[in-house]
């Protein structure tokens, strides 16, 4: 009989969900949600499937990236996230919106080299074509669509230690899995010619697929009652500063820009992860963890640019299989992966200003705390008839707990 140890794989669905609910003592009622959840797509997409866990997906309003406006879905479990990016967006739209522009669109792959002296070196620089020819002819259909292998570079690690990095253009894939096709073959044949390989593998820093996007806002329109657009624009300003001082402030700064990033990301079927952890590399890029996203306040206007890295696909990956993402696609207009990558950085730059804007003046927790109590609602029982008037209990309150909404939940329904 097969168990948590022995052959679990190997079981059905079904017989996976049994030895659960078994296991772990689930009620029907709970053996039964499982069961609702099932997907037949997803069934097919990970190992030992159970059951499928659904994020809500929401759509974000107001963004005009390059003079075209975007309604853009995005997947989070996290309130006030959806509302932020799109008041974000509509305060850079009442002055023309996000500008973008993008260098390269490469990925990185990295043949990591031991025991190299100068005549390996020699060789290495005078068999370039050789290297990008055997990338090549392992996934030729990149190269036909005109992508491919382009570029090969050596960087030292250390004594002995080199990394041929490779550049290669993945055209409308993020393509993790042609990178590494790539790598592997490049290392096979220098291994081959009796090189010592470590690794063979993409590196997830695509430092050649950086996209910036900038904006400027109108001290005017970011008055408020008790401020002047100037003190506002000047405060933002000086978060952004604190931001490229203190990696403390900047992890905080760049969590909320990854908020909007990662929900794009997630809607559209991108790998998430690999974005995260190439953004927070190139945070620190420069041996200091800063914020992506600068602000500067001058004339009376507030200027904000940020750059990360944005290796994205509209093909390939999870993009192909999951139905919910060509709806998304549809949703959002995107016919290519370089404007993808323009609306997820106008969108992550959108969220920063959010929450700046409330840092810079009423502090976060006004906005937040109106949405998060909508979670607590949830938590504590309400039933969806009950939670506007929980929520509206709540908010009139100053110390607002667990148990507090439990009592008022209780109040509300005498
Ligand atoms: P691939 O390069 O394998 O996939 C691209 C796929 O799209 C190929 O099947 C390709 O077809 C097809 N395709 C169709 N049209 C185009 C086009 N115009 N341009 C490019 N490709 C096209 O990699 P993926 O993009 O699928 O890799 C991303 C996935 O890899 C993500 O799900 C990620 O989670 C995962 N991953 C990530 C890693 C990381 O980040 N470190 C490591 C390993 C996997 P054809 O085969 O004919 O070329």
């Amino acid at each position: 009989m097969a168990d948590w140890r022995h052959g679990f794989y190997k079981l059905t669905r079904a017989q996976r969900q049994s030895l659960v609910a078994r296991q772990f003592d689930l009620s029907a009622q709970q053996e039964q949600l499982l069961n609702q959840q099932v997907d037949p797509v997803n069934q097919e997409m990970v190992e030992n499937y159970l059951t499928s866990y659904h994020l809500p997906q929401g759509i974000a309003v107001n963004l005009v990236v390059d003079q075209q406006e975007y309604v853009v879905p995005m997947v989070t479990e996290e309130p006030s996230v959806i509302a932020a990016a799109s008041n974000g967006a509509k305060l850079v739209a009442k002055s023309g919106g996000f500008q973008t522009t993008a260098d390269t669109a490469m990925m990185i792959g990295q043949v990591v080299l031991t025991q190299v002296d100068n005549t390996i070196i020699d060789w290495l620089k005078q068999h370039e074509s050789e290297l990008l020819q055997v990338a090549n002819q392992a996934k030729p259909s990149m190269q036909r669509r005109g992508g491919g292998a382009k570029k090969a570079q050596l960087r030292s690690l250390k004594h002995g230690w080199v990394s041929i990095d490779l550049m290669i253009d993945t055209d409308e894939a993020m393509g993790a899995n042609s990178v590494n096709t790539m790598c592997e073959a490049v290392g096979n044949w220098l291994s081959d010619n009796g090189l010592h390989v470590l690794t063979a593998i993409l590196s997830n820093l695509a430092t050649q697929s950086l996209q910036t996007a900038t904006c400027k806002i109108n001290a005017a329109d970011l008055v408020t009652e008790s401020m002047s657009g100037d003190e506002v624009g000047q405060r933002i300003a000086d978060l952004s500063e604190l931001a490229q001082i203190d990696p403390y402030r900047a992890t905080t700064h760049n969590k909320g820009i990854m908020n909007g990033i990662d929900a794009v990301l997630i809607a559209t079927g991108n790998d998430w992860r690999a974005i995260e952890s190439g953004a927070h590399a190139y945070a620190a890029i420069g041996g200091v963890y800063k914020g992506l996203s600068t602000w500067r306040f001058e004339k009376s206007q507030l200027i904000g640019s940020i750059t990360l890295p944005l290796p994205v696909g509209i093909v390939g990956g999870s993009i192909d299989i999951v139905p919910l993402v060509k709806i998304n696609q549809r949703i959002m207009k995107v016919n290519s992966a370089q404007q993808l990558a323009q609306v997820i950085a106008s969108v992550g730059l959108a969220q920063n200003l959010a929450a700046l804007r409330a840092l810079a003046t009423n502090g976060i927790q006004v906005g937040h705390m109106k949405l998060q109590y909508r979670s607590l609602a949830l938590s504590v029982g309400a039933k969806p008839a009950e939670i506007d008037a929980l929520v509206a209990r709540l908010q009139n309150e100053q110390h607002v707990d667990h148990q507090f909404a439990i009592q008022e939940l209780e109040q509300l329904r005498k």
